[in-house]
């Protein structure tokens, strides 16, 4: 997608540990124009596939989850990193942050993840993929269907395409770092 690597390139800034920070446009100040037509990038990848509800995590797969079921006029369910005390009917798994460097929890209700649904999980990155497998776990747990895993940025270098391919499931990133080291933003053509 070649506005959003434009808009890496242009505004990304690249940290000690292989972290691209792009607060100013994903992850902190958010840019919807970009975000829309990162929603049609989406629908676009995943036309032709049976979807009957987008996922995400809080907090910043939001913005897209919402773009993309805006568009596929699909409801949109996010997985909470802190179990609320009035949650109903709570699945639960627990997840390595590699940013943060600890492990969270994260609890979804299986009202709103059943057997019936066809779940396109739409999120801001992919690194190694932990927070990915933790989504598998939830929608396996739940009885769901996951049908593909869409991410606006990929780290290519982190490998966790590979850990959710081994499981079967589609993966489709917007942008694909290369390398980050040198602090040099490398993006695949
Ligand atoms: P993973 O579980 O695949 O290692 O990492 C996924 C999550 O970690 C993403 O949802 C994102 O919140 C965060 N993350 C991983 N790498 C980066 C990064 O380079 N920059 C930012 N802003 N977030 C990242």
């Amino acid at each position: 997608m070649q506005l959003l690597k434009k808009r890496i390139l242009q505004d990304g800034k690249c940290f000690e540990g292989g972290i691209l920070k792009v607060d100013s446009f994903i992850n902190h100040q958010m840019d919807p124009q970009l975000m829309k037509a990162i929603g049609v990038e989406f629908v676009r990848r995943f036309a032709g596939t049976k979807v009957n509800k987008i996922m995400t995590i809080e907090a910043s797969g939001i913005a897209p989850a919402i773009m993309t079921g805006y568009l596929l006029n699909l409801p949109v369910v996010f997985a909470k990193k802190k179990s609320p005390k009035t949650i109903e009917n709570a699945l639960s798994t627990t997840v390595h942050s590699f940013t943060k460097d600890r492990d969270y929890e994260v609890v979804i209700s299986s009202d709103f993840l059943t057997p019936d649904d066809k779940i396109l999980f739409v999120d801001d990155f992919l690194a190694y993929g932990n927070a990915a497998l933790g989504i598998i776990d939830l929608v396996k747990q739940a009885g769901a269907e996951l049908v593909g895993m869409g991410f606006i940025i990929e780290k290519e270098f982190q490998n966790g395409r590979k850990r959710i391919e081994e499981q079967g499931i589609r993966v489709e990133s917007l942008a694909i770092i290369e390398d980050l080291s040198h602090c040099q933003i490398r993006i695949k053509e």
